[in-house]
């Protein structure tokens, strides 16, 4: 179990600047998020797309701002659990449990949910014969790669995650069949032509222009997936196991099982602390609604920083939480790791 003062659900812009703002105060913070990398839609759907509002800085790309922001969280040294989804939030004493589907436990003072547009779920193939196959033949993600080993395996996909597993399970499976439904991938360029040279090695059958139509099963265990091609004709593979990787796309998830007063996907707060309707938990970011409610990145922001200032007052309810600034403060120099020669 970790003990922390603050969880954030959600590594997003939102999340990631609420544990700068927490901090400021003096609170320590973990985040989780779903997805391996944080930067939440910035990282996800447009790493390298420029952003022009952000106050101070006229152009960035995604990924430019989640470096920015990861940098100047550095001075807290916030737990960061990627990979996670969190499935349970609900309060526990004075404070709130958490938990993450890998089984991660929390144990926190109070919880800011910055969950964006949800939880980043893998897209789902649909085939016929799918709700006969046993789930452990169709994964989505690798969590073990020694478990292919030996096997036949077919990874369905054309983008990095795919070419990435092709090339790194090739030399342990007896042969991957790889499944796209187009013949230009959206990968990187080495990895098309790393795949490609397997191909020509006979590790790997790539099928392009093609989809996978139907699953044969013996007892639900995995034997044939039958491939159909663009016009129509259709092949037949044997394979024990199958990765499918088609992306990602967002879920509102298990926020919803939280005992929250959600308004059609998100979730109302009040704009003087950004607390929801469970006293000790906030949302910020995409995920909340209020009277005026705008989805950008600066709205965000200045959500973090009032919901910072709330916390600290529930916590320390007996004591004026006052406003420092940054340029000027001793101890918010010391918070932040500032040395004396450059104050
Ligand atoms: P998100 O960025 O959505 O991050 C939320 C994170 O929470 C995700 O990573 C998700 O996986 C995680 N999560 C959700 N549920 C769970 C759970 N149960 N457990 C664990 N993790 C969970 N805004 C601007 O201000 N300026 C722009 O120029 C701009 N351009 C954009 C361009 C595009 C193409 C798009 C799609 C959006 C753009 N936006 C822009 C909007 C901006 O990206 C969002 O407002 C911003 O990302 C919201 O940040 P967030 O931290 O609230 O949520």
């Amino acid at each position: 179990m970790i003990s922390t003062d603050v969880v954030i659900v959600g590594a997003g812009p939102c999340g990631l600047f609420q544990v700068f703002e927490l901090g400021l105060l003096g609170l320590k913070a973990e985040i989780i998020d779903s997805i391996r990398q944080p930067g939440g839609q910035c990282s996800e759907l447009y790493p390298d797309k420029p952003i022009y509002d952000i106050p101070g800085i006229p152009v960035c790309t995604g990924d430019e701002l989640t470096e920015n922001l990861l940098k100047q969280i550095e001075p807290f040294h916030a737990g960061m659990h990627l990979g996670e989804e969190v499935t349970v939030v609900r309060p526990e004493g004075d404070g709130f449990f958490v938990e993450t589907d890998m089984g991660k436990q929390f144990s926190a003072k109070a919880v800011v949910v910055a969950a964006g547009v949800g939880s980043f779920q893998p897209r789902a193939l649909r085939a016929t014969g799918i709700d006969e196959v046993n789930e452990d033949c169709i994964q989505y993600r690798v969590r073990n790669p020694e478990q292919y080993k030996g096997k036949k395996l077919a990874i369905l996909g054309g983008g990095d995650s795919a070419l990435d597993w092709v090339i790194e399970l090739a030399p342990i499976t007896a042969h991957i069949t790889l499944v796209h439904r187009r013949d230009e991938y959206r990968a990187v360029d080495a990895s098309v032509a790393a795949m490609r040279e397997l191909v020509k090695a006979g590790k790997v059958t790539a099928i392009e222009n093609a989809k996978v139509s139907e699953l044969v099963h013996d007892k639900g265990v995995l034997k044939t997936i039958r491939i159909a091609g663009k016009d129509d004709e259709t092949v037949e593979v044997d394979v024990d196991q199958m990765l499918v990787f088609f992306g990602l796309a967002p879920k509102l998830g298990p926020i919803a099982e939280w005992g929250l007063d959600i308004n059609r996907k998100t979730i109302n707060v009040d704009t003087e602390r950004f607390e929801t309707s469970t006293p000790g938990i906030y949302a910020i970011g995409d995920i909340n609604h209020y009277p005026g409610k705008k989805k950008l990145i600066l709205c965000g922001f200045h959500e973090a920083a009032l919901a910072a200032f709330a916390i600290k007052q529930r916590l320390e309810p007996d004591k004026k939480v006052h406003v420092q600034y940054t340029t000027t403060s001793p101890v918010m120099h010391e918070r932040l790791g500032v040395k004396a020669d450059e104050e």
